[in-house]
């Protein structure tokens, strides 16, 4: 088997301890499997993100001991690419024109699903979107979520290229992961969501499917969910700190216990933590508390 992973940053500010527990899940997983593990910078939404914070969070990951293979790929460098892949979709009529506008769907009660109002009428008014015809969904099996139906209605038409000129993170991330012949994800179950409808643009461009791990999400102690200011902090890159960040988010992880010796240098550590990483140990919850 010849693993790949990813680990796939937005711009949008510094890495935290969320983030910390996505890089570094991610990267064991590809490492433990003898996997090359990349890193991409999901840099679509412009206004949010900028090269500061790119430049941060890589150094960050350096610091921590998670060294990417290959070149860093920035989507704002793909933006041909994706136009073709859509337009190429549009002419295959894989995907249509969508001219409604968010009054236009409430008024129809079909933002949340779309009705194909422009796949049954086809539009001319501009602007448009672009809406995916999606024909086929699938329930696969996520390694940490377990069982994952498709939802009973079926996967809405979604939109591929917004209204405004920007292409929609699904497509771009479909035609990344295929590019970088990515065989593995593992990243937050915010995400689980957009699962399907990833997996659907992959089966009508007949790209092999991928295998999924969605990590639980951090809970407050008391089972809240954790403010974004709690975990909005930037990690911090003094060695010590390094260290202590490491090791709480592998106990977060469900890898260690805190009183375990590890080693005292991040190299040290990392490869300490290949060495005994196992996803089947990532608990259902995690908990701040630790
Ligand atoms: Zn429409």
């Amino acid at each position: 088997m010849n693993y790949i992973g990813r680990f796939a940053p937005s711009p949008t500010g510094p890495l935290h301890e969320g983030s910390l527990l996505t890089a570094l899940a991610s990267y064991l997983d590809a490492k433990t499997h003898q996997g090359r593990w990349l890193v991409r910078i999901e840099d679509l939404d412009q206004p949010r993100c900028n090269q500061a914070h790119e430049k941060t969070i890589l150094d960050t990951l350096e610091a921590y001991g998670l060294y990417w293979d290959n070149a860093v790929i920035r989507q704002t460098d793909r933006i041909d690419r994706y136009t073709d892949l859509y337009q190429s979709l549009i002419a295959r009529k894989q995907a249509y024109r969508c001219s409604c506008s968010r009054t236009d769907l409430k008024g129809r009660n079909a933002l949340n699903h779309y009705d194909r109002h422009c796949l049954l009428k086809p539009s001319t008014q501009e602007p448009t979107a672009v809406r995916l015809n999606v024909e086929r969904c699938q329930a696969f099996n996520d390694r940490l979520k377990g069982y994952q139906a498709p939802p009973s209605e079926g996967v809405s038409d979604f939109i591929l290229y917004r209204r405004d000129g920007i292409v929609a993170y699904q497509l771009a991330v479909v035609l990344d992961d295929y590019e970088q012949g990515v065989t593995d994800i593992v990243r937050g179950s915010d995400l689980l969501d957009e699962t399907h409808k990833q997996r659907a643009l992959q089966l009508t461009l007949d790209y092999p499917l991928l295998q999924y791990a969605h990590l639980p999400l951090v809970l407050a102690s008391d089972g809240q969910k954790l403010s974004k200011q709690t975990f909005a902090t930037p990690l911090p890159i003094e060695p010590s700190d390094i260290l202590a960040q490491l090791k709480k988010a592998m106990v977060r992880l469900g890898q260690i216990d805190k009183e375990c010796d590890t080693p005292s240098d991040v190299e040290g550590f990392i490869a300490f933590s290949i060495d005994i990483w196992d996803i089947h140990k990532v608990p259902k919850v995690i908990k701040n508390s630790c």
